[in-house]
């Protein structure tokens, strides 16, 4: 599946000119999109997610017309924001069972086993009963990579993953996301180089909402 963004742009209502005509082409793997504060990821990132509305352009995901069939886009996308909502008393394995009800996953049986997995994947077996509210910040990452792994998707966004991240989960983040990237089409949203240069196979440099850069993070990024 390829990811087909076409000429995007974006003005907000205060001026800002966040995306000025932005076109990428993005097929599987992990894809990294890197760029200062303020380049227009969170705006670009949004926008894919159907979150918000672009003024001109286009976004394909396979035969997937993004703009314009939003819910389409939201049952194969995976979508973890740079700070995200959880219900702070409900612990993981409850919360992810709930949610996979919601999604209309399986029967009880297969929901658990679903689970179940997705919590020995981002290690997060052991604090499975502990309620979200106490989960340190790469704890609640790695529980957005698992809600996200619920709808199995073919898309998968994460914006700004590390930041506040100590080393060791940071690690153990990015290997997480390493993992996904054979059958999917993952976006690595970031302003932190090494990021982008342990992981992706393919990358953009974006700046003042135009793209700088398109190809292989070893020749983009130098010994840096
Ligand atoms: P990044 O994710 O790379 O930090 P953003 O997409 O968040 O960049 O922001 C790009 C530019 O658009 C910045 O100048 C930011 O201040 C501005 N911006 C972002 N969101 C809004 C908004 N909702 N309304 C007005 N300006 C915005
Ligand atoms: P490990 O596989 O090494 O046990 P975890 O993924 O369980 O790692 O833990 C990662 C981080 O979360 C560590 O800093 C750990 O101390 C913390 N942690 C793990 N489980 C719990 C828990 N039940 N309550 C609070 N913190 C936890």
């Amino acid at each position: 599946m390829i990811l087909d963004i076409r000429n995007l742009s974006k003005t907000y209502s205060n001026g800002v000119q966040a995306l000025k005509d932005v076109s990428l082409t993005i097929s599987q793997g992990m894809f990294g999109l890197l760029g200062p504060n303020g380049a227009g990821k969170s705006s670009l990132m949004r926008t894919i997610a159907t979150l918000q509305e672009a003024d001109s352009g286009s976004v394909t995901l396979g035969t997937i017309d993004v703009l314009k069939q939003k819910e389409e886009v939201r049952k194969v996308l995976g979508y973890l924001p740079q700070e995200f909502g959880l219900y702070p008393k409900i612990d993981a394995i409850t919360l992810l069972d709930h949610l996979a009800v919601l999604k209309g996953i399986g029967n009880a049986k297969q929901r658990k086993e679903l689970v179940e997995t997705l919590l020995h994947k981002t290690n997060l077996w052991g604090a499975r009963n502990k309620n979200l509210g106490g989960y340190s910040g790469g704890m609640k990452q790695r529980f957005g990579i698992a809600q996200a792994l619920l709808a199995n998707p073919k898309l998968i966004i994460v914006d700004e993953p590390t930041a506040g991240l100590d080393p060791a989960e940071r690690n153990r983040f990015l290997n997480l996301l390493s993992e996904l990237g054979e059958n999917t089409i993952v976006i690595l949203s970031t302003h932190i180089v090494d990021d982008v240069k342990e992981l992706c196979t393919d990358m953009a440099i974006i700046n003042k909402g135009e793209v700088l850069y398109k190809g292989n993070p070893l020749d983009a990024i130098a010994d840096v």
